[in-house]
């Protein structure tokens, strides 16, 4: 609760601090002249007065933050691209799966370019985009889910038809389960010798993932990475399942997204991967994410190519933080500037209390045996 001092009140009601300290004696509290009083006894000893007050209520950054942000009606809401992870027992191939969908869809005039390793990037297919988040594992994805931020709508479930459903492959799917997200079995390595599709799936149907093909929802395609062979049997699968989800957002609006990668860059400060979840975020526009803030100075696609707006599911790369922001972590975009350095800073000093509270006391008992 809001809380004032003793001679911080008495001036604002135009009394000495001797008058509210009788009063507050009155009441059974022994108050020194710098002591504070919370907002109730303020709202008791003003009454006695005969003053009459108004305690707004408690407002924070957070409450500031909700308040400059607006509800979407059901009819500002426009269709938006899905956003997929690809997940997967390590070596299984997530990295090539990826690798494999990025370059069969650049299309022939941006061949040649070079394309940056950035943490997500956007593909066409039918006229349709799809976004791929490439999280550095399961364990991003995790992290992500943990601060809250729900970033993915299908995941890509990789799992090598030479080795089958192991260790990572369970958790995978427990995590897609938890957060409530489709799963796309996408068998991989199927030009191998040793490849085996059928006791993958027969594998999956122990933990629920039962494939079409056996009578179960589960749709399951199986490619190779490597020979680029399946690929566009797996978007057409993905876009199936993004149109049945009917995902929508307000491109009308300030955006608002989580940072998927962020990174200090010498020449160019703070760098910053978004995922657009919401609204649209514009060159100039303020933003803050967790204790950083800044103005978008500069944004560019997966391809470098500088763009003046991103849109729901659009990650882009972003210059203009004043510090790092951290992954996993929500951005919001601000009409005002003020706000969002006000909540960045408060965020701030409330990170450095709290540091302070667990940074490690020393005994007195240690401090003797330094000595
Ligand atoms: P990740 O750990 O899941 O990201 O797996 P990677 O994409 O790094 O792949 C692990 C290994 O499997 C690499 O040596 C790849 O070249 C190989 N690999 C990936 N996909 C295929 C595929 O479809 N066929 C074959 N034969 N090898 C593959
Ligand atoms: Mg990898």
């Amino acid at each position: 609760p809001e809380v004032v001092s003793v001679q911080d009140f008495a001036s604002r009601i135009g009394k000495t601090a001797a008058e509210v300290i009788k009063k507050l004696m009155g009441l059974g509290i022994m108050a020194t002249i710098n002591q504070e009083i919370d907002a109730e006894t303020v709202q008791i000893i003003a009454d006695d007065f005969g003053f009459e007050i108004n305690i707004k209520p408690e407002e924070n950054e957070e409450t500031m933050l909700l308040a400059a942000e607006t509800e979407d009606k059901p009819e500002d809401l426009l269709p938006r691209p899905c956003v997929v992870t690809v997940m997967g027992h390590v070596d299984h191939g997530k990295t090539s799966l990826l690798d494999a969908i990025r370059e069969t869809n650049v299309t022939s005039t941006e061949a040649g370019g070079i394309t940056q390793h950035i943490g997500a990037y956007q593909v066409e297919r039918n006229n349709k985009k799809i976004t791929f988040v490439d999280t550095p594992g399961h364990e991003a994805f995790t992290a992500m889910r943990a601060r809250g931020a729900k970033v993915t709508d299908i995941a890509i479930l990789v799992v090598a038809a030479d080795d089958g459903v192991m260790p990572q492959t369970i958790e995978a799917i427990n995590h897609a389960k938890a957060a409530g997200v489709p799963i796309i079995v996408a068998v991989n390595k199927i030009d191998k010798d040793n490849a085996v599709p059928e006791k993958v799936k027969q594998e999956l149907t122990k933990h629920e993932l039962v494939v079409e093909e056996w009578g179960g929802d589960t749709i399951s395609v199986n490619v190779s990475a490597l020979k680029r062979e399946g690929i566009d049997e797996l978007l057409e699968m993905i876009l199936l399942v993004s149109e049945m989800a009917e995902l929508k957002a307000n491109p009308n609006r300030p955006a608002k997204g989580t940072i998927i990668e962020a990174e200090l860059d010498k020449a160019r400060g703070p760098v910053a991967t978004l995922l657009v979840q919401n609204g649209t975020l514009r060159v100039g526009d303020s933003i803050v994410s967790g204790a950083a803030f800044g103005k978008v100075r500069a944004m560019m696609d997966e391809r470098g190519r500088k763009v003046e707006k991103a849109e729901p599911s659009q990650p882009v790369v972003v210059l203009g933080f004043h510090d790092v922001p951290q992954a996993g972590d929500i951005f919001q975009a601000l009409d005002d500037e003020k706000l969002a350095r006000y909540v960045a800073e408060k965020r701030l000093s409330k990170k450095r209390e709290e540091e302070l509270k667990v940074a490690p006391r020393v005994s007195l008992d240690d401090l003797f045996k330094q000595i």
